[in-house]
């Protein structure tokens, strides 16, 4: 079922630039009109500007005009030992700029976990908590 968005998620990672982690990561976000927008880690030298590939694969897919109602699941998956969850960066864009009951599909080529924004960032900060 999941088997296509993780297989693109893979190939995102391939584009990682990683040369300080050396962990790589990739990302898949899957629109309902069957779009996808990939993202890969981009990391630098100086260390608080790398982004993450959850979040460029995200950023991307507004950038090209989509929005939450759109987003139809996301995968990530790293070439680390265990399966890597996204950064707390990470969960509070995604919390934000995806549904929060959509797939959340993680994998590190040999597990995949399916979850959920809900499961992943519960009583997220969001944009109620700024009504005063
Ligand atoms: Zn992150």
């Amino acid at each position: 079922m999941y088997d296509e968005i993780i297989a693109k998620a893979f190939e995102a990672l391939k584009n990682a630039y990683a040369p300080y982690s050396g962990y790589h990561v990739g990302a898949c976000v899957r629109c309902r009109d069957g779009r996808y927008f990939l993202g890969a880690n981009i990391e630098n030298a100086s260390y608080g500007a790398t982004s993450c590939a959850e979040r460029n694969a995200i950023f991307s897919c507004y950038s090209n005009g989509y929005r939450k109602k759109d987003v139809e699941m996301i995968a990530i998956v790293s070439d680390g030992e265990r399966i890597g969850t996204p950064c707390g960066i990470c969960r509070q864009v995604l919390s934000e700029l995806m549904p929060s009951d959509v797939p959340v599909v993680l994998s590190n080529g040999k597990e995949t976990l399916v979850t959920n924004m809900q499961e992943l960032l519960p009583m997220a900060f969001d944009s109620e908590d700024l009504i005063r």
